[in-house]
Parts: structure tokens; sequence; C-alpha cells
């Protein structure tokens, strides 16, 4: 493998439209070699439609982008020999077996065909698939199909590794064995890109996170600084009626209450038994629901907001 001496992704002013709808307003980023970016955001963020850019699968309206050092626009074969690409969809042959479709997509590489069985056999193992290699794509569970799309987008040995929602569907034991999967190619120097609508997710892999709103960035930063810094070290949840509610809500800076619904207060905070303590000697008794860290997923609700995004 070979790395990129520059960054792996840098977009400037990248704009993307749909008719008269912008989806990608004037995104500038960098994304450094070996790094696991993530791109969060609600849905029609535009988090996909800079996916298909970053892999040559739509064109920009504007600004500039270069991928692994080469413009997808000019230079999409040479670069797609470098990518792997996994689609939000299960693009699988599902008749063709597990072997065969490596195999296939090994040949789209033209990649000897010696060369291609002993990809596909290191492939397999490296997913867990050795023993289901001659059964046909159609019956294996969403989880398996997954891995095996996984091994597919690295049978050209990719520099560069984008995952449109690679977990999305998957039961909790097949969404770690991914990310094991996805953390060893970190380990191994690939660059992944992955967008993802779980938090806890993106929080485990990623090194960096871009989050992205009605085509805008809106937070960029490490898991944990975009965690200490929009929300703080700790929830402190209470059971409250109107009046404790009034009462605390004078107590605690506006910008500490996380969430304010049906008699639930979620107060963001260094200290949660501090500020509980501090609440119990200014007279007020509200009972206690729990305490916990406060989470990537924190940081997504207050700055994207909570009401639902249907696209
Ligand atoms: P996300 O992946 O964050 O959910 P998308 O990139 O899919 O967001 O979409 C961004 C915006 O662009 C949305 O408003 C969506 O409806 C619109 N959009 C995406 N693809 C198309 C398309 N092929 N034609 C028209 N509008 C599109």
């Amino acid at each position: 493998m070979i790395t990129p001496s520059g960054p792996a992704a840098h977009a400037v002013d990248l704009v993307k439209r749909y008719g008269d709808r912008i989806a990608v307003d004037h995104l500038t980023f960098e994304i450094a070699p070996g790094q696991c970016f993530g791109l969060l955001g609600p849905n029609g963020a535009g988090k996909s439609t800079t996916m298909r850019m970053l892999c040559c699968l739509t064109s920009r309206d504007g600004g500039a982008l270069s991928v692994l050092g080469l413009d997808p626009e000019t230079h999409p074969r040479q670069l797609k020999q470098r990518l792997g690409v996994v689609a939000q969809d299960i693009n699988l042959d599902l008749e063709l077996t597990v072997r065969e479709n490596l195999l296939v997509y090994a040949r789209y590489f033209g990649i000897p065909r010696a060369a291609a069985h002993a990809r596909a056999d290191e492939l397999l193992a490296f997913v867990q698939l050795t023993d289901r290699a001659e059964d046909a794509v159609e019956r294996l569970s969403g989880g398996m199909q997954r891995r095996l799309q996984i091994a597919r987008a690295l049978i050209n040995d990719p520099e560069l590794v984008l995952l449109d929602e690679p977990t999305t569907g998957l039961d909790p034991q097949a969404r770690r064995v991914v990310w094991e999967r996805l953390r060893e190619l970190r380990e191994r120097g690939v660059t992944l890109i992955l967008s993802t609508h779980y938090m806890d997710e993106a929080e485990q892999l990623c090194d960096r996170i871009v989050i992205v709103d009605e085509g805008h960035i809106i937070r960029d930063g490490t898991p944990q600084d975009l965690i200490r810094n929009e929300v703080g070290r700790e929830i402190l949840a209470l059971r409250v009626d109107s009046m404790l509610r009034d009462h605390i809500l004078g107590q605690v800076p506006p910008e500490s209450i996380l969430d304010d619904a049906e008699g639930r207060l979620e107060l963001a905070c260094e200290n949660a038994e501090v500020l509980h303590e501090s609440l119990r000697a200014a007279g007020v008794t509200a009972e206690l629901i729990g305490v916990r860290r406060a989470s990537l997923e924190d940081v997504f609700l207050r700055i994207t907001g909570r009401r639902l995004r249907d696209d």
C-alpha cells in the first residue's frame, strides 16, 4: 500500500445542487491519511452526496476536491483503482457464491486469476466467512452480507475506504464484528471515511468527526473534544414537576439544560454528584433518575436539535 504524502482527501468550498436545492453547501475539510473520519448529520444533511463526490459517483457543481491527490472528476479510473467503497445498500450478486462475488470484482480491477484467488481467501478469513465461501450470498444473514461487502471493497488493497452507514440494520453482535474489522484496517494505515447514524459507532471508531446539517459543516473535532466542548462530562437526570422545574431552571445556567420534556430534566455538568448536592442545598429535592457520562449522542442532539428529519 502506498501512503499518500499529502492529505487523503481535501475539499475546498465543495458544492452540489439538485435543481434549486443545495445538497452540499461550500464544504471545506481535510482528511489526514490513516485517519478514521466520521461524517455525521441528520437525514438530508448531505452526507451521501459528499461520499458520492469523493468516490467519483457524482460530479460537483463548485469548489475543488482532491482524493489521494487526484481529482475524482478528471481521474476517476486511476482513483477507483485505489479506493474501496461500501455502499449503503447491499449491492452484492445474490445468486453467486460468496467467493464468486469477490472473484468477479477482482476481474473488474484486472487482478490476475491466481492472485485473485489468494486475495479472496485472505479476505474471507479477514471477515470470518471462510466456511461460507461456497454458499450463495442470498443464504447469508444481513451481518454476513455486510462483511462480504467490506471484503469486496478491499479486493484491490485500497488506500482509502468509504463506508456509507456500514452497520445500519445489523444486530449488536454483527455491528461489533464490523467495528473490529474497521479498527484493524485503521491499524494497518488504511484511511476510512465513515458515515453513520449511530453515535456510539462514531465515538468508538472515529479519530475525527465532522457534523453536517443542511449541507454545512456545523462542528469539527475529535469525539472527546466535541463532547467536552459542547456538553461537558456528566449528565444528571431528574424527575421534576413544573414547580421544581422552574426552581431548578432558576439555579442553573441555561446552557446546561440538555433535555426538558415530560417531567424529566437532563442537566449537563462536570460532576453530577456535586450539582445534585448543590441543588439539594438550595432546597431542590427532585427525584434522581440517574447519572451518566456525556456522549456524542448528546452533542448531536444538542446541535442538530430534537425535531424529526424525514427529509
Ligand atoms: P444524507 O446522506 O445526509 O441523508 P443526502 O446527501 O442523501 O443526505 O441528501 C442531501 C439533500 O440532497 C437532500 O435534501 C436530498 O433530498 C437531496 N438529494 C440527494 N440526492 C438527490 C438526487 N439524486 N436528486 C435530487 N435530490 C437529491
